[in-house]
């Protein structure tokens, strides 16, 4: 039940960003409920004891921020830790049958030069790797810090970065980029994974949505450093739902909206208790939902053809011990980071095509992190030794498992497991703990699952295809909710979430951008 039937502002979803959006409104004074479908706040930014048995507490949907702006964190007053990680990554490869690898440190140094030099033979690839991403980051500290202000049009933008910067990220498809800066098919498919992260697109797309995500993963806090939160996912929430109720936000869970009706300055909301149908008036909707559930919700025509469809493959594992690699690196420092499989550029490039026709990539691309290393609290009281182990599998689309979801799955969860096990020098199997009865510690989540727990449509991670984080520069940008890009057809109606234009990701940012839209219009 709400405490009242009329408010300020009603948001749709708790959501990282329904939860952001209501502590920055309740702060300014606004009355403002939030209801959840679910029996818990979180949404994809959630922790969970997966496995019976064991006190491990895993990021259980998305894992590591960047995209947190840290004016949120202040201005939220929210006690996290983001932590970074020691390695950024390690690409175990076999050339000529002996295997080795690519060790990037977090802070670059000797150890990366000399690792790529041992790879590729020289110095030149390594050159072009810190070329491209001083790049990359000029046009990151360009963008970071129009996040949270009004949209800048994208001319703004372009005249701040090097023509050949722009054209290479916001112009050409990002594989035309990629094959002309770079040379060696490992190199290319590390700087490639990106833009696949979440993103189901040849790298070719004249689209340039795998454009928009590689930009999307190397931009926050004008770092693109992607950091570990201390205690998982679930402590970002905590933080945001305490910030929220604090500041005299509701938050109802166990309620899932049925319909918004909006009307003359005020919209209805009718949402379900999980009894009955119950009711309440806002001045303004926040829509923490994806704008395709949103379009549900307004009771516009269904239509299928424009459902996002999401491409991932996320798998969490519970171990004894981390396996050995056969390239001998240690496995502290290998698993430390991001740990590339079957990434390789030309790999991707099979597996998008196997993908697009129809069929499970194999190998099938992904990568590993245990953030176990990073952070022990989640472990809770578990045997010394024990550690998480998550895969994101890429190139996965829902289609590839309509029809047969249980079977599809478990050969995608076998090669993902191949994948690794091609560079152990003892099967994964042997490390994997077992839980309470008796059963082998892995959770695997496919879109259709991810649709299913948390209502993404088509279990897209970011609610559609990302947008640019800038305005076209023909784009009205009249309203304040224009202004902020989380506008709809209605004006009573505004988007919250991660379908918002640069609402992808766990930031806080489209929460944000909603909550000044909203304070803007008053
Ligand atoms: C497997 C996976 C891994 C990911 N990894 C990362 C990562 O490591 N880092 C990162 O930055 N991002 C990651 N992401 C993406 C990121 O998690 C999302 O983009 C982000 O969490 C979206 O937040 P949100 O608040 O906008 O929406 P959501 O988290 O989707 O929250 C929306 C809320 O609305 C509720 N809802 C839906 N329909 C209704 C209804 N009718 N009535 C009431 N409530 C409703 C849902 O239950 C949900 O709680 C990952 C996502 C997934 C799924």
């Amino acid at each position: 039940m709400t405490s009242r039937s009329r408010y300020d502002v009603a948001i749709v979803g708790a959501g990282h960003n329904g939860l952001t959006a209501a502590a920055y409104l309740a702060k300014a004074g606004l009355s403002v409920v939030v209801l959840e479908r679910l029996g818990n706040v979180g949404g994809a930014a959630v922790s969970a004891e997966a496995f019976a048995g064991h006190p491990t507490r895993l990021s259980r949907y998305s894992y590591l921020v960047s995209l947190l702006p840290d004016q949120i964190v202040t201005d939220l007053g929210l006690d996290i830790d983001l932590v970074s990680r020691p390695t950024a990554s390690y690409t175990p490869v076999d050339r000529d049958g002996k295997p080795g690898g690519l060790l990037v440190e977090r802070v670059e140094g000797e150890q990366t030069r000399q690792s790529f030099h041992a790879l590729t033979g020289s110095d030149e690839e390594y050159e072009a790797w810190r070329t491209f991403y001083t790049d990359v980051a000029r046009l990151g500290w360009v963008v970071a810090p129009t996040l949270l202000q009004p949209l800048p049009r994208a001319s703004q933008i372009r005249s701040q970065v090097h023509p050949t910067t722009w054209n290479d990220i916001v112009v050409a498809p990002l594989g035309e980029t990629i094959e002309r800066r770079f040379t060696d098919d490992t190199i290319r498919g590390i700087v490639a994974t990106d833009a696949l992260i979440g993103t189901f697109a040849s790298l070719h797309d004249p689209a340039l949505v795998q454009n928009r995500c590689f930009l999307y993963h190397l931009i926050g806090n004008g770092t693109g450093e992607w950091r570990v939160p201390v205690g998982g996912m679930g402590a970002v929430t905590d933080a945001l739902t305490k910030s929220a109720l604090d500041a005299g936000a509701e938050i109802v869970t166990g309620a899932g909206v049925r319909s918004i009706r909006p009307g003359a300055g005020a919209a209805e909301v009718v949402w379900h208790d999980g009894y009955n149908d119950q009711g309440l008036q806002a001045d303004v909707v926040l829509a923490n939902v994806a704008p395709w559930v949103l379009g549900l919700l307004l009771g516009e025509p269904h239509d299928d053809t424009t459902k996002p469809e999401g491409a991932q493959l996320k798998i969490n594992f519970l171990l004894d011990r981390l396996p050995q690699l056969r390239s001998g690196v240690d496995p502290e420092v290998a698993f430390a980071g991001t740990l590339h499989l079957s990434e390789g550029y030309g790999e991707l490039l099979s597996a998008y095509g196997a993908a697009a026709a129809g069929r499970l990539p194999d190998p099938l691309p992904g990568e590993v992190y245990c953030h176990s290393l990073t952070d022990p609290s989640i472990l809770g009281d578990a045997p010394a030794g024990t550690h998480t182990l998550t895969y994101f599998g890429i190139h996965t689309p829902a289609s590839l498992f309509e029809a047969d979801p249980e079977g599809t799955k478990q050969e995608a969860v076998r090669r993902a497991i191949a994948s690794l096990d091609a560079h152990l020098v003892e099967p994964l199997q042997t490390c994997i703990a077992r839980d309470a009865h008796g059963q082998p510690c892995i959770e695997a989540k496919i879109p259709q699952d991810i649709e299913r727990d948390l209502a993404m449509p088509g279990g897209h991670i970011f609610h559609g295809d990302l947008e640019w984080p800038w305005a076209p520069d023909r784009a009205r940008l009249e309203t304040p909710a224009e202004r902020w890009g989380v506008q709809t057809s209605h004006d009573e109606v505004l988007l919250c979430g991660s379908g918002a234009r640069r609402g992808g990701a766990v930031s806080g940012i489209a929460g944000h951008n909603a909550a000044q839209a909203v304070l803007e219009s008053r």
